[in-house]
C-alpha cells in the first residue's frame, strides 16, 4: 500500500495529523505539551480546536504549519509528509500550500494596508483576478476606507484584519488560524467567521482555527477539544442549536478525564 492510499493518509484529506507528540525543555524540566494527537480534515471542512489555556493549541498549529518539528508522529498536508521536509523545503511548501494566521501580525511598517495585502501576490506575477479577489477581501473585512494607511495608523483590530486579508488573498488550500478573532470586536469577529465559512463552502478551502469563543466555534463544522495535550473528544456543531448549547457542550467535555473514541 503506498503512502497516499493508506486510510488516514488519503490524498482527499488535505490535513492528516497522526499520533503527534511534542515536548519542550524548560528550566531543566521536560514539559510534554502534545501527547499523541491524531485527527484529519476533509476538503472544505471548517474545524475549530477549543481547549483551556496551556492545553497545547498554539503548539499544535505551529507543528502543523511546520514552524516547530514534532518529536514523533506524522503530519501530511495534501498527502505530503511535511515533517520530512528540510526547513528550506518547508518554507517553500508553506508559502504555496498553507495560509497561516497567527496573533503576531508581521506587517511591513513602510507599506500601506493595501500594499501589505498585495505584496505576496505581486511577488508571484499574479493574475489580475487574484488582485481583484484580494481587494474584495479587503472590502469584506471592512478595511477598504483604510487601505492607504500604514500599520502604525491602524488599530490593533485593523492590523489583525490586514494580516488575515494577506493570508486569505493567497489561494492556499489549507488555512490555519490561531485565535483570529482575539483582537476583534464582536461584529468584526462575526464578519471574519462569515468570510471563513464562505471560503470553506464556496472554494473548498480547508480551515482549522483555534478559538475559545463559542460564538466563533458555532460557525465551524466540527469541534476538537484539546485538554492537557490530548484530544479528549470531538463533536459536530450541527448538534448545537445555539451558542449556549455549544458552550455547555464544551464545558461538559472538559470534565472528561480520558479521551473518548476520536476518529
Ligand atoms: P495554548 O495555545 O493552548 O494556550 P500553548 O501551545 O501555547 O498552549 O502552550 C502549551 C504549553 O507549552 C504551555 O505550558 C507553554 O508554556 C509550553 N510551551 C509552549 N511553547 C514553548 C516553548 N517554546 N518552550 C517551552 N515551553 C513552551
Ligand atoms: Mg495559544
Amino acid at each position: 500500500m503506498n503512502e497516499r492510499s493508506r486510510g488516514h493518509g488519503d490524498i482527499e484529506c488535505p490535513l492528516v495529523v497522526e499520533n503527534v507528540s511534542k515536548s519542550f525543555r524548560y528550566a531543566g524540566n521536560v514539559i510534554q505539551v502534545l501527547k499523541g494527537v491524531s485527527f484529519s480534515l476533509a476538503r472544505g471542512e471548517f474545524v475549530a480546536i477549543m481547549g483551556p489555556s496551556g492545553s497545547g493549541k498554539s503548539t499544535l498549529l505551529h507543528v502543523i504549519a511546520g514552524l516547530t518539528a514534532p518529536d514523533s508522529g506524522r503530519i501530511l498536508v495534501d498527502g505530503c509528509e511535511t515533517s520530512k521536509l528540510s526547513d528550506y523545503q518547508m518554507t517553500i511548501f508553506r508559502r504555496q500550500r498553507i495560509g497561516v494566521i497567527f496573533q503576531h501580525f508581521n506587517l511591513i511598517p513602510t507599506l500601506t494596508l493595501e500594499e501589505n495585502v498585495l505584496l505576496p501576490l505581486l511577488a508571484e506575477r499574479t493574475h489580475a483576478d487574484k488582485i481583484d479577489n484580494a481587494r474584495r477581501i479587503i472590502r469584506d473585512l471592512g478595511l477598504w476606507e483604510r487601505r492607504r494607511h500604514r500599520p502604525d495608523a491602524l488599530s490593533g483590530g485593523e492590523q489583525q484584519r490586514t494580516a488575515i486579508a494577506r493570508t486569505l488573498a493567497l489561494d492556499s488550500a489549507l488555512i490555519l488560524a490561531d485565535e483570529p478573532t482575539g483582537n476583534l470586536d464582536s461584529i468584526a469577529g462575526q464578519e471574519l467567521c462569515r468570510l471563513l465559512r464562505g471560503l470553506a463552502e464556496q472554494q473548498s478551502r480547508t480551515i482549522l482555527i483555534v478559538t475559545h469563543e463559542p460564538s466563533v466555534a458555532i460557525w465551524t463544522d466540527r469541534i476538537l477539544i484539546l485538554k492537557d495535550g490530548q484530544i479528549v473528544t470531538e463533536f459536530p456543531t450541527g448538534n448545537c442549536d445555539s451558542v449556549r448549547t455549544l458552550a455547555a457542550r464544551y464545558e461538559e467535555s472538559l470534565q472528561l478525564e480520558e479521551p473518548e473514541g476520536v476518529r
